[in-house]
């Protein structure tokens, strides 16, 4: 087992130390659910009193034109489309996830005309086959969901198959798929692709294009740091935008919004898969997160956070009992956070959050740790499974008041 020393030296060669600065975090708080609601950027109140004081206090409407609100989605999403692969046209920044999930499974119907099934996988994140439940609903019986096993993803891509939908890093285990390979796989059948990245984007490079992915999504408040609620992004490739009729063909995706047109006429591009009005003040504290994430080398992201994940893994085998992995061991099909299961999951997490290591938990029985390396440090990870034995050790969290339940986990 590493010693506290070989911990602190691994943190003295750490590329990324100088970003913890970045960062807002309270003292004797040890973060480690980035993978939910990122970290607050030092610099988003004053970005934030700016924005709203001048821009929309003083500059008033004015600000659309002479702070180039209007173009704050396709600005945002040229940065976000550098952390993805993507070509810098092929990104556009706004709404929540679950909406660009709706936006990408209905492109890929429009291009698989007379294909009959949206496919995913069981045990993805809720409203990934949530949005795809309401699209059957809504198609009248055209349109069918199917969810399979991951095992059985391969022998699901059928010619009936009109999308295939995976998230890249799975929520809660962690487990990376092989996009290359299933997006090769899906293409050979002529399915097109989306990739939910919200646990991937900002956590490890991606490399959407050099795969010829066909859409993608993620989250701006989780590894992007974009605060809560922060606007999502949809990444189309270049090569089907001029086929599509955005499904949200709102005023703002019009190819001139200020015609006032009667009729619908899509913007060339990506901007066609804009909707309405964007949300300002959440793209400003978005901007803020993403031009960090940008000064960041995402290689040197990646090595760190599998060093974290393995640091922990190395130091809960050795020091806990009655915990079982439920991530990947090997970090290369991992994503940035590692899950450990115990019948007693959530009060553990309750008392371990009491004393100032955030991690969460997720139903039935699973403790999640993410690993954020902008902000996290390896001596995190050993106070972080210290604490960890301290809270079962005591036996504290048998504490009644630590098996309430809150309304979110
Ligand atoms: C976090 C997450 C979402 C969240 O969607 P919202 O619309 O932002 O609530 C969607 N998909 C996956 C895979 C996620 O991990």
């Amino acid at each position: 087992m590493k010693t506290l020393a070989d911990i602190r030296a691994l943190d003295a060669a750490d590329p990324l130390a100088g970003f913890r600065a970045r960062f807002t975090l309270p003292d004797g708080v040890i973060y480690l659910d980035g993978n939910s609601l990122g970290a607050l950027p030092v610099d988003v109140p004053a970005r934030m009193e700016d924005v709203i004081r001048r821009e929309w206090g003083e500059d008033l409407i004015r600000s659309w034109n002479t702070n180039d609100w209007i173009n704050a989605p396709g600005r945002l999403g040229a940065k976000i489309a550098r952390l993805i692969g993507a070509g810098d046209d092929e990104v556009i920044a706004g709404e929540s996830t679950s909406v660009n999930i709706f936006k990408a499974l209905c492109a890929c119907i429009q291009l698989s005309p007379g294909r009959s099934i949206i496919l995913s996988e069981a045990g993805n994140f809720p409203t990934d086959a949530y949005m795809m439940e309401g699209i059957a609903a809504f198609s009248g019986g055209r349109i069918r969901q199917s969810l399979v096993a991951r095992e059985a993803i391969e022998d699901a891509l059928t010619e009936d198959v009109a999308a295939l939908l995976l998230t890249h890093t799975h929520y809660k285990s962690g487990q990376l798929h092989d996009m290359a390979a299933l997006t090769r796989k899906a293409h050979a059948k002529g399915i097109p692709v989306i990739w939910d990245l919200s646990h991937s984007a900002g956590a490890m490079p991606v490399s959407l294009n050099a795969f010829e992915a066909d859409f993608a999504v993620g989250c701006g408040y989780k590894y992007l740091n974009g605060g809560p609620g922060a606007p999502a992004f949809l990444f189309a490739a270049k090569r089907h935008h001029d086929k599509i009729f955005p499904v949200l063909s709102g005023w703002l995706g019009h190819a001139r919004p200020f015609a006032f047109d009667d009729g619908y006429e899509a913007a060339p591009g990506i901007d066609r898969f804009q909707c309405g009005t964007p949300g300002i003040l959440g793209m400003a504290a978005l901007e803020v997160g993403l031009d960090i994430m940008l000064e960041a080398d995402m290689d040197d992201v990646r090595a760190k956070s599998q060093a974290l994940g393995d640091l922990f893994i190395e130091l809960v085998e050795a020091r806990l009992d009655g915990f079982e992995l439920r991530s990947p061991r090997n970090a290369a099909e991992r994503g940035s956070q590692v899950s450990i299961a115990h019948p007693d999951g959530y009060a553990i997490m309750q008392a371990l959050i009491a004393r100032g290591v955030i991690g969460d938990f997720r139903a039935p029985d699973i403790l999640r740790f993410g690993f954020t390396p902008l902000y996290v440090s390896h001596e995190d990870v050993w106070t972080a499974v210290d604490t960890l034995a301290g809270v079962m050790q005591s036996g504290e969290w048998r504490q009644e008041r630590f098996s309430v339940r809150s309304a979110v986990t």
